[in-house]
């Protein structure tokens, strides 16, 4: 997010802004989209637009416009939840005159596929056009998800059992700092962690964002990346989309913990026919 907000910024040539802008509205929706399922399904598992996640993760992969149906059923379980992520309905709920973030990522997402459908800008005035009315939703979804910061997204390397205490001293880097690099540092938490998992800190306990994102090692990059499951193939197992280059990774594990966004996995109908 930082590092796409970033982009935006130094970006010189309309063409290149016009996608960085595009890129922008899609690494918010997916942040925001991730937080939302790794709280549904903690404090709302029967929910079901974790059921319709699940079948596009199983079917032709999660879009942007799952993850906006995500946020928004967040938002409402949140509105009447005491355990809510600080700041989150306030931000992704319209109010007078001012879209929420959904509503803007929205926006940028209907851009995006007119750009994919052909419509793309032709040249660099077409360009700054079309950033002159892109630019303004983009700073408005920024703004409104602008409680992200207090709720900061940190993977797990080590945890280990305070003994005069009994809490937990849980070193983690620090997903989200504006430097692209990890600031490692350490935390105190009640509850044992995952090592190698990343986990959005918060309290009371800290939520799981396992498998929307993981740290798995890319071939291509020749060291781990942070990656995001995209769908389930049926023969290579959960196909993981690294942020920073798109790279593809595999990962057969992670099947098992994709098929248990929903909490009683349906009757299996196919009989062997
Ligand atoms: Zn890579």
């Amino acid at each position: 997010m930082a590092r796409a907000a970033r982009a935006v910024q130094t970006a010189q040539d309309p063409l290149e802004q016009y996608q960085y802008l595009l890129d922008l509205g899609e690494a918010l929706t997916l942040t925001l989209g991730m937080l939302s399922a790794s709280w549904l399904r903690q404090f709302a598992p029967v929910d079901p637009s974790l059921e319709t996640l699940h079948r596009a993760y199983r079917l032709r992969g999660v879009s942007q416009g799952h993850w906006h149906e995500v946020v928004k059923a967040a938002e409402k379980k949140m509105a009447k939840s005491e355990a809510g992520v600080p700041g989150f309905v306030d931000g992704v709920r319209s109010r007078k005159g001012e879209p929420g973030v959904v509503e803007a990522l929205k926006e940028i997402l209907a851009e995006r596929n007119r750009a994919a459908h052909g419509a793309r800008p032709h040249n660099r005035g077409e360009a700054a056009a079309r950033n002159s009315d892109l630019a303004p939703i983009a700073e408005i979804a920024v703004t409104r998800a602008d409680f992200l910061a207090d709720s900061p997204w940190a993977l797990v390397e080590g945890v280990s059992l305070r003994r005069n205490d009994k809490r937990w001293n849980v070193r983690v880097r620090r997903a989200m700092g504006d430097h692209p690099d990890f600031d490692a540092l350490t935390q105190v938490a009640d509850q044992p962690l995952a090592n190698d998992t990343f986990y959005v800190m918060v309290a009371p306990e800290p939520l799981d964002l396992t498998p929307m994102l993981v740290m798995r090692y890319c071939d291509q990059c020749r060291q781990p990346e942070v990656c995001h499951a995209d769908r389930i193939d049926e023969k290579a197992g959960v196909s993981l989309k690294s942020f920073a280059r798109g790279h593809q990774v595999f990962d057969t594990d992670l099947v098992q913990e994709v098929d248990a966004l929903v909490p009683t996995k349906p009757a299996d109908k196919r009989t062997g026919s």
